[in-house]
């Protein structure tokens, strides 16, 4: 089962809402095992937010293994090349340029589709690799965790999401990933192929707006998915009477509390603390699962 954990807009709460999930309900999983109602005991953790990742903040895990993400890029061999500028012609991206009798590669604007190599009439181009990114691997506790971190200068946050997201196929379990913020390219890439999508908002303007343009990303991908207010005691009641009207179900609240503020910020989530949100966390799982099945 693969929940992902999105919101339209940054600052919302989503890592927060995903690590706190994630630590509630890894004893659940582990008691289904033994019943022998799942398949495995561990839930899996995506960071997919590669621009800036930092669950591994709350979760603490060990790292133990490395990946590089890398791109292919198009190399010319100026011994072949006759400079008729096809290459250009073809690339929607701008990241090849003849300029008298030299040919340019922008590399940050390739996206490696290998058009010009395969359209290049005299076969001078070939391919290198680039590295955009790395995958880091881990463990922490029960939780199976893996995250992407988009290399610095890099705009290219999907093929890095992508090669995350690639671990999920060999899992059995549960799977829970953070989304970017926002409703772009990088966000479809992460939340495709979810059972079910937490939107974490809050009720402000903002929050309502940004949740809006999530929502209607959700309805097109035709994922399911609820609605998390964070930080539910400020701002107004637009955010709720819009999810009334749009019958979007309100899982949880999370009014605004000094010590979850504090908490967060020495990297603590605070099930760990406030042992009543572990119950709350587990309830929500099962409101999930109610969905899901409906
Ligand atoms: S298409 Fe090939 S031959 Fe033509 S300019 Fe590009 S690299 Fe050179
Ligand atoms: S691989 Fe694709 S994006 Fe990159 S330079 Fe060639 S045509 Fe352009």
């Amino acid at each position: 089962m693969i929940i992902s954990v999105a919101s339209g807009k940054g600052g919302t709460g989503k890592t927060t809402i995903a690590t706190n999930l994630a630590l509630s309900i890894a004893p659940i999983n582990k008691k289904r095992t033994l019943k022998g109602s799942a398949t495995n005991s561990n839930i899996l953790f995506l960071d997919c937010d590669v621009e800036e990742p930092n669950a591994h903040i709350f979760l603490k895990p060990k790292f133990k293994k490395t990946y590089q993400v890398t791109i292919p890029v198009p190399e010319v061999d100026k011994r072949k090349c006759t400079y008729c500028g096809k290459c250009v012609e073809v690339c929607q991206y701008n990241a090849i340029a003849v300029v008298k009798n030299n040919v340019l590669i922008f590399p940050e604007l390739c996206n490696g589709c290998g058009g010009c190599s395969l359209l290049c009439p005299e076969d001078a181009i070939s391919e290198i690799k680039r590295e955009i990114g790395i995958i880091e691997e881990g463990r922490a506790d029960a939780i199976n965790f893996i995250h992407g971190k988009l290399n610095i200068g890099e705009v290219r946050a999907t093929p890095v999401i992508r090669s995350v997201k690639l671990k999920v196929k060999s899992e059995n379990g549960i799977t829970i990933i953070d989304v970017p913020p926002g409703t772009s390219c990088p966000v479809i890439e992460a939340v495709k192929g979810s059972d079910f999508c937490l939107l974490v908002t809050e009720p402000t303007p903002f929050g309502l707006n940004d949740l809006i343009l999530a929502v209607e990303v959700l309805r097109k991908l035709g994922i399911p998915f609820g609605v998390i207010i964070n930080r539910s005691d400020i701002g107004d009641k637009k955010v709720t009477e819009y999810c009334k009207q749009e019958r979007i179900p309100i899982l949880m609240h999370i009014p605004f509390d000094r010590e979850i503020a504090v908490t967060y910020s020495n990297g603590i989530p605070f099930v760990l603390y406030k042992k009543d949100w572990g119950l709350k966390f587990k309830n929500l799982w099962l409101q999930i699962e109610k969905l899901i099945r409906n």
